[in-house]
């Protein structure tokens, strides 16, 4: 029955509102059944929603158990530079990369882990500029420890923030390594020396793994360029650079991720710790052979085993965890496949758009010496190079602009500083942003581009070769923006919640679950309900 007066109802909802605003999270429900003394975060590389979505049904191990929790298929990595450097940066701090300021995996030619030490480039996690939930952690207690470990080194630094105990990554030739300056404990280093020993060992005898049943179906040709094809699992030995396109990359991740569990005795203190695990093969698959051969069947199947494997150490540890996952990025299958499945527009990008090409154009109409623009490869944001002077700056960038907006073709959106200074960071929920807003959550000022430039739609911004990668993301499109976010811990009511949420949610959720007070800076993600509450 209607309430009489209805001025009585709105301050009676309101009372309701702020009385669940109020009730401790605590009490609010079926959490964890012990508080958790770990927080694993797994990154996978590369895992797009769609990816995710296409593979769900065919995982039965790890993967399966984590999609039995808490889901959000739809979570976005919101930004416009859908690279791994900021993907990775935005996870475990809650922050947008025009807050973590990792704009992009390079800005005015330097790589985003390194900075300059009496004038030699060192790897560092300095260039992080907000802290992980980590970070916040060892600042409450002094006794939590961040472990991140990756593929990458850039994956494993952003994760591990710039207090973590122990930051390892793969480093091709030399196995797991950690910063030059960092000192490692006996017994761990012994266990690193142990896996890399190992990874020689599996190195020099790497196959590509068989094709397992499920994916036949998927296994056909595609050919790339002339004589080559991707689409079937490649039979011979793997070269070094692909060997990292293999399960054998994960499976070597997992070996370090759990020697350093039992060497640490992670989880086991009255602490919380921090285990932040970052799969890589994922991505070097989607970059040798796109996303929708044999080859990423094959590698969806292994990391569904790979990550059974860690969940079964923990739980056998009897470590009271939980579990977040999510990815960097998404990704784009090829061009050569998409283009015959229902994605006529889809191409490759003119190499007339190349930072060369259009900088050796731009040189000619105002007689100005080459180079006018930094880098080889096509990267969202523009950077004049540096010997451009300073008078001359303004009339390169309006022709540089002009150039771009000259090819609508392959050219979705040309940005100016002004443009990015004016805009407000975006509010609304994720998959509502324009491109400006997307442009805009990858801004700051001091490390992003003279103009950013965003693709249209299906335009893979690599040329295509045999040795090098033939797909790409890094787009400010839905493909490379949508990533899974899945939340689990033994004795988990799952749920699934199709709305859109941001990577960026993750760490004010997980120091909710835990109680951590989010000081400043803020975060710009907002804690998603994870506990089933009763109504
Ligand atoms: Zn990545």
């Amino acid at each position: 029955m209607p309430l009489k007066n209805s001025r009585l109802r709105k301050p009676l909802l309101a009372a309701l509102v702020s009385c669940v605003l109020v009730v401790p999270s605590a009490a609010s429900a079926a959490g964890p059944q012990r508080p958790p003394t770990l927080l694993v975060t797994i990154v996978v590389d590369q895992y797009s929603a769609d990816v995710f979505s296409e593979y769900r049904s065919l995982y039965h191990h790890g993967l399966a158990t984590l999609a039995s929790g808490v889901v959000f298929p739809h979570g976005y990595q919101s930004h416009a530079a859908t690279e791994t450097c900021p993907g990775h940066s935005t996870v475990l701090t809650g922050a947008r990369p025009a807050h973590t300021g990792i704009v992009a995996n390079e800005w005015q030619g330097n790589y985003c882990v390194t900075v300059l030490k009496e004038g030699k480039p060192v790897t560092s996690s300095e260039t992080l500029l907000v802290p992980t939930l980590g970070d916040r952690l060892r600042d409450a207690d002094a006794d939590s420890r961040t472990v991140a470990i990756g593929g990458k080194d850039r994956a494993a630094i952003m994760l591990g923030g710039r207090k973590s105990y122990l930051t390892l990554w793969w480093d091709r030739g030399n196995g797991f390594v950690t910063f030059k300056d960092a000192s490692v404990d006996a017994a761990l280093q012994a266990k690193i020396d142990e896996v890399n020993k190992d990874a020689k060992s599996v190195y020099a005898s790497a196959q590509l793994p068989r094709l397992p049943a499920e994916c036949a179906s998927r296994s056909r040709p595609v050919e790339i360029v002339d004589k080559y094809s991707v689409g079937e699992l490649h039979e011979t030995k793997p070269s070094s650079s692909k060997f990292r396109a293999t399960p054998a990359m994960d499976a070597l991740t997992l070996e370090m991720a759990k020697a350093a569990v039992d060497t640490l005795e992670l989880g086991k203190g009255k602490s919380i710790d921090v285990l932040a695990v970052s799969f890589s093969a994922t991505d070097y698959v989607g970059h040798y052979y796109g996303s929708e051969g044999a080859e990423m069947c094959t590698q969806q199947l292994a990391l569904d085993k790979t990550i059974e494997e860690l969940l079964t150490h923990l739980e056998r540890k009897g470590i009271s965890f939980v579990v977040a996952l999510t990815a960097d990025h998404g990704g784009l299958d090829i061009p050569e496949r998409n283009s015959s499945r229902g994605v006529p527009q889809a191409r490759r990008i003119d190499p007339q758009l190349l930072p060369e090409s259009v900088g050796e154009r731009v040189a000619e109409t105002l007689k100005l010496a080459k180079p006018v623009l930094l880098g080889k490869e096509f990267g969202n944001d523009i950077y004049l190079a540096p010997s451009v002077p300073a008078g001359k700056r303004p009339k390169v960038l309006a022709e540089l602009r002009k150039e771009y907006e000259s090819r609508r073709d392959q050219v979705a959106a040309v940005f100016t500083r002004s443009q990015l200074d004016a805009a407000k960071m975006p509010s609304a929920p994720p998959d509502q942003w324009s491109l400006l807003d997307r442009a805009r959550a990858s801004y700051y000022k001091e490390r992003s581009g003279d103009l950013v430039v965003l693709l249209q739609p299906y335009v893979t911004a690599y040329e295509p070769s045999s040795d090098n990668y033939i797909s790409s993301h890094g787009s400010p499109w839905d493909y490379d923006r949508r990533v899974p976010i899945l939340f689990w811990w033994p004795g988990i009511e799952g749920f699934e919640q199709p709305a859109a949420v941001e990577t960026v949610d993750i760490a004010p959720t997980l120091a909710d679950l835990i109680g951590l007070k989010v000081g400043a800076p803020r975060m710009d993600g907002r804690v998603l309900q994870i506990r089933q509450t009763q109504n």
